[in-house]
């Protein structure tokens, strides 16, 4: 990462390289929308709604989603965007090797242990998910697999707490949407 890149510099390069990445992909509510409106989105909440101005926690939040769902090595996003940047999207990985079940496990324990700056694109990510859940859900999913979305979003969440008090918030308030 070049030292004379400005914020602003550097925030339009994580949002082309992220466009870029997901290109091809779609969310998965009915309309499916482009899959690159959902890490805007977290870098949005984080800077808008939470007022976080830490360039790399925003840039880690465009690219949160990279490695675990792209064709891109933490080496490429050391090379692009440097070592703290690309330690935060390593943080908020799945490894989509291990079995569904055991991976969902696995970002509940792991959630406990990362850093602060993660912590905060692992808030943001669950609220982001959330408000799609309640506003664009899947086509497929039924009351039952929303709840229990929720239900695993919250333990999640239980683990990064004590992070940032205005993204935990905005968390708690959209848990009133869980399905009964
Ligand atoms: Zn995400």
């Amino acid at each position: 990462m070049k030292q004379e890149t400005s914020n602003t510099a550097l925030i339009l390069n994580a949002i082309a390289f992220a466009a870029h990445k997901h290109k091809d992909q779609r969310r998965k509510d009915v309309e499916a929308s482009p899959y690159i409106n959902h890490p805007i989105a977290l870098a949005n909440c984080l800077a808008n709604e939470a007022g976080i101005e830490d360039i790399e926690v925003l840039c880690g939040a465009i690219l949160h989603d990279t490695i675990e769902d792209t064709q891109t090595s933490e080496q490429e996003l050391i090379d692009a965007f440097g070592i703290n940047i690309a330690k935060i999207v390593v943080e908020v990985s799945d490894d989509k090797s291990l079995p569904k079940a055991v991976r969902k496990q696995a970002q509940i324990d792991h959630a406990a242990h990362i850093s602060v700056n993660a912590k905060l694109v692992k808030l943001a990510d669950k609220i982001s998910n959330l408000r799609d859940i309640i506003a664009f859900p899947p086509a497929n999913w039924d009351a039952e697999r929303k709840r229990l979305y929720f239900e695993w979003a919250a333990m999640v969440v239980a683990n990064v707490r004590g992070t940032n008090a205005t993204l935990e918030a905005i968390f708690d308030g959209l848990m009133a949407n869980k399905p009964a």
